[in-house]
């Protein structure tokens, strides 16, 4: 219990030194210094946490923006819709979540993110965000245990953004391993 306040903490102070260093970045596809080395000790503690419990739901939090901008099928509400075209990643996301069982939210923003949360109560979340939602969702959820990839903004922000599919599969293999 003390541990945890302990971190809370750490959280809270890197949280504010993030909103300090968010107004020297005007540059919305560049994360900065604080939000990368705040995701990085994030990722590390959910990890290690994951060891000393029994890990049976991993849900995955993927932002809107990943599905291609003219895609007609709507899989905010289902990723079952998605065709699998190609066109975008999160075809082969859903291939591999349906591989392992796992739950899947597309969420079109912080609040539904939440919700889902809320309902599912999984063990461990792996949440793909830009940078402001990642860091503001991490720090909102703790202490659950959520580790986060920002998602890549070749295209600019909130549009036909990317994630290493590579990068998502590591994890699961690496969340609860002694
Ligand atoms: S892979 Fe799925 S979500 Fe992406 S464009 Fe094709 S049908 Fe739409």
């Amino acid at each position: 219990m003390v541990k945890i306040l302990l971190l809370k903490i750490v959280y809270i102070l890197y949280y504010f030194a993030y909103i300090i260093a968010r107004k020297f970045n005007k540059n919305r596809c560049e994360n900065n210094f604080v939000s990368k080395s705040f995701i990085k000790f994030n990722n590390r503690l959910a990890i290690k946490r994951s060891r000393k419990k029994e890990i049976k739901k991993i849900a995955l939090l993927l932002p809107h923006c990943i599905q291609n901008y003219s895609c007609p099928y709507k899989i905010t509400s289902d990723i079952g819709n998605c065709r699998e075209c190609g066109l975008c990643k999160i075809g082969e996301i859903s291939k591999f979540v349906k591989m392992k069982n796992a739950t899947v939210k597309i969420a079109t923003g912080g609040t539904l993110a939440r919700l889902f949360l809320k309902n599912e109560k999984p063990d461990f979340v792996v949440a793909v965000a830009c940078e402001r939602d990642l860091v503001a969702g991490i720090y909102d959820s703790f202490p659950m245990m959520v580790y986060g990839i920002f998602n890549e903004l070749d295209n600019g922000p909130c549009m036909n953004t990317n994630v290493s599919l590579e990068d998502i599969k590591i994890i699961f293999d690496l969340v609860g391993k002694k």
